[in-house]
Formats: C-alpha cells, sequence, structure tokens
C-alpha cells in the first residue's frame, strides 16, 4: 500500500488514526465521516493513496467503485434508511477538503433530514 505521509486518510486506512470502520478489505477502506451529515454518513476510500478522480488510475477505480454497492447495502441494513446519495468533490472549489480520493455515501430519511 502507498502510503502519503502527511495524508489522514492513508493513516485512517492504515490504522494509524482511529475511525468508525464500515467496511475493509486488501483495496479500499469504508468509515463514518467525522461530521455525520446524515446518520450513517460514510466515506469509502482507495487504500492507495491517489489525489482525487482526475489523478485515479482505472485499477484503482475499478476496486473502488466495485465494493460500493455492498458498503451502500450495509449501511441500509444498518440505518434503515428510505434512499442513499453518492457524492465524490474533487479539486477545493467542488468542495474537496480532504486530498485522498473518496467517495460519500450519505442516507437519507426524507425531508428534513439535514442534506436537503
Ligand atoms: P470532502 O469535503 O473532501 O469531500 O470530504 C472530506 C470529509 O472528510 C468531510 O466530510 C469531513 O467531515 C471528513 N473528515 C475529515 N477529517 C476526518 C477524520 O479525521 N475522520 C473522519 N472520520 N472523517 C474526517
Ligand atoms: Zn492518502
Amino acid at each position: 500500500m502507498s502510503h502519503t505521509e502527511d495524508c489522514i486518510f492513508c493513516k485512517i486506512a492504515a490504522g494509524e488514526i482511529p475511525s468508525a470502520k464500515v467496511y475493509e478489505d486488501e483495496h479500499v477502506y469504508a468509515f463514518l465521516d467525522l461530521s455525520q451529515v446524515t446518520k450513517g454518513h460514510t466515506l469509502i476510500i482507495p487504500k492507495k493513496h491517489t489525489k482525487n478522480i482526475y489523478e485515479t488510475q482505472p485499477d484503482v477505480a475499478q476496486e473502488l467503485f466495485k465494493k460500493v454497492p455492498k458498503v451502500a447495502n450495509a449501511i441500509k441494513e444498518a440505518f434503515q434508511p428510505v434512499g442513499l446519495n453518492l457524492l465524490n468533490n474533487n479539486e477545493e472549489p467542488a468542495g474537496q477538503s480532504v486530498f485522498h480520493l473518496h467517495i460519500h455515501l450519505i442516507p437519507r430519511y426524507g425531508k428534513g433530514d439535514g442534506f436537503d
């Protein structure tokens, strides 16, 4: 696994910074977002460091997206939302604040759930 010294998500994937793990395998790590937009708000990341979608190799993207349905279903089972949004921010003007590729999985609970 490549590890970028000062990357917070590399440290989370390596277990050097604690996180609430949702799913993990050889290629990806999924964990609850620190600031829960809605209950069960989860991030899934590749273990291999890549800044954002522009710099992501196809094999890394493939492994990451391959696991999204599994994590979405784990969230569905655990939190019983009525829907779910996927979100991926690339570059600062688009809202990216951590520069290690991640996909937000945001469970939805209907009107007024905090993500309107
Ligand atoms: P972005 O704004 O880059 O799309 O999303 C970064 C997300 O990472 C934010 O929603 C933020 O709450 C989350 N985040 C930042 N630092 C940490 C951390 O140390 N632990 C966890 N679990 N989430 C974090
Ligand atoms: Zn990283």
